[in-house]
């Protein structure tokens, strides 16, 4: 993390020779996105092939109950979708690349939890976790599962009525849609009656204060930064971004398209999360510091301290 970043990713074309040499003998901290979980079957709908896409806002979830519905109605078509979900080798790339030491951890933007199934260890769910629900009013959390039974009791047929899951997530306003949801029942808090909501941070919404600074911590433990499958389209990924260029950390993104840390990256892949991850994991050896000397002479004094 001493060394100065090298020439933008704006000024080369980059290639994973340079990326693997800019890695290696670092421990990284990896930052990743919805573009990682496509190669399971999960859609980016930032991705550049992807149709545009309203998100919705905490405010719309908490200030209209037609909304509210809509959403609850599409999300439990959904979410047996993602339950069904598996690792990728994208994932089980940072798994092995964690085993070996050169991974310190992953912040997630995905609520997926493919990183866990694959067998990360050090995993930080930034915006919170698909399998679970909150009351709003008083903290009380659930299964998604055992959410799952009282809707499907309180909307016999429903799941069946609605058709595949793809249609509804690909086109979430369409009519049918609306209209097939226009009579949903949501359920409510069974403890004290209030709003329940997954447990996934949206528009409008902070990040939890501890589960930012745990982040950033997780970053100031490695030497080197990589994004893998984010637009960093918000800024709850993007400062991470900032806050290891500033720190002199270099930065590697993955990704197929722009992104709006590309400015700030000492080196841009455009390319898939799946095989790059691959490559590393095939290419980056551990940066114990018995073989760190060997695979980084170059490296400076001082990198190896880093816990
Ligand atoms: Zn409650």
């Amino acid at each position: 993390m001493t060394l100065p970043a090298q020439s933008r990713a704006d000024e080369c074309p980059d290639d994973l020779d340079r990326v693997v040499d800019l890695l290696a003998g670092r421990r990284l901290a990896v930052l990743t996105g919805a573009g990682l979980s496509t190669d399971s079957g999960i859609p980016d709908y930032r991705g550049p092939d992807s149709p545009p896409r309203t998100p919705m806002t905490y405010q719309q979830f908490v200030g209209d109950a037609a909304f509210r519905r809509h959403y609850w109605a599409r999300n439990h078509v959904g979410w047996s979708h993602v339950r069904r979900a598996e690792p990728n080798a994208g994932h089980r790339a940072l798994v092995a690349l964690e085993a070996r030491g050169v991974v310190v951890g992953v912040i997630t933007q995905n609520v997926d939890l493919l990183h866990e199934d694959a067998g990360s260890r050090h995993v930080i769910d930034l915006h919170g976790r698909y399998d679970r629900v909150i009351c709003l009013s008083c903290a009380t959390v659930i299964s998604r599962a055992a959410l799952a039974e009282r809707l499907d009791a309180l909307n016999p047929g429903f799941t069946e009525s609605i058709g595949d899951v793809g249609d509804v997530e690909i086109a979430p306003d369409a009519d049918a849609v609306i209209e097939a949801t226009a009579h949903f029942v949501v359920a409510p808090c069974e403890r004290c009656g209030g709003l329940l909501k997954p447990e996934i941070v949206y528009f409008g919404e902070n990040v939890p204060r501890e589960r930012v600074a745990r982040a950033f911590a997780l970053v100031d433990a490695a030497d080197a930064l990589v994004v893998a499958g984010s637009s960093l389209t918000v800024m709850s990924g993007l400062r991470f971004v900032r806050h290891a260029a500033k720190a002199g950390q270099p930065v590697v993104i993955i990704n197929r398209g722009p992104t709006r840390g590309d400015a700030l990256a000492t080196a841009k892949l455009d390319a898939g999360t799946s095989e790059t991850l691959r490559a590393l994991d095939a290419r980056l050896r551990s940066p114990r510091p018995d073989q760190a000397a060997a695979a980084a002479p170059e490296l400076s004094p001082g990198s190896e301290e880093v816990a």
